[in-house]
């Protein structure tokens, strides 16, 4: 697991941290490098679990967007639903967020 030089893990939740190494077992089946891009740095939405220590950006693993659709379903079988799991444009966004 690598964190983006400008990422920060500081005052991340353990809910968060506990759930990371699932994650990066995923990568290493597909044979791609599991990097933090964001956690509690960054400029994120008002409001924005980030800011709480509740959400992580990971760097997507393949190029192309359709081809991160598989992975972000499998990073969601993975995770119990408490967890929402959102493919964006360049990075995919984890968060706590029980209903
Ligand atoms: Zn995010």
């Amino acid at each position: 697991m690598i964190v983006k030089k400008d990422a920060s893990l500081r005052g991340i939740d353990e809910i968060m941290v506990l759930i990371l190494p699932k994650i990066e077992k995923l990568y290493e089946a597909i044979g791609k490098e599991f990097v933090i891009t964001s956690g509690t740095d960054g400029t994120h939405s008002i409001g924005s679990l980030h800011y709480k220590g509740l959400a992580v950006d990971i760097r997507l693993p393949y190029l192309t967007p359709n081809a991160n659709k598989p992975f972000v379903e499998m990073i969601k079988l993975v995770l119990n639903i408490d967890f929402d799991v959102v493919l964006e444009k360049d990075h995919i966004h984890i968060e706590y967020d029980p209903k």
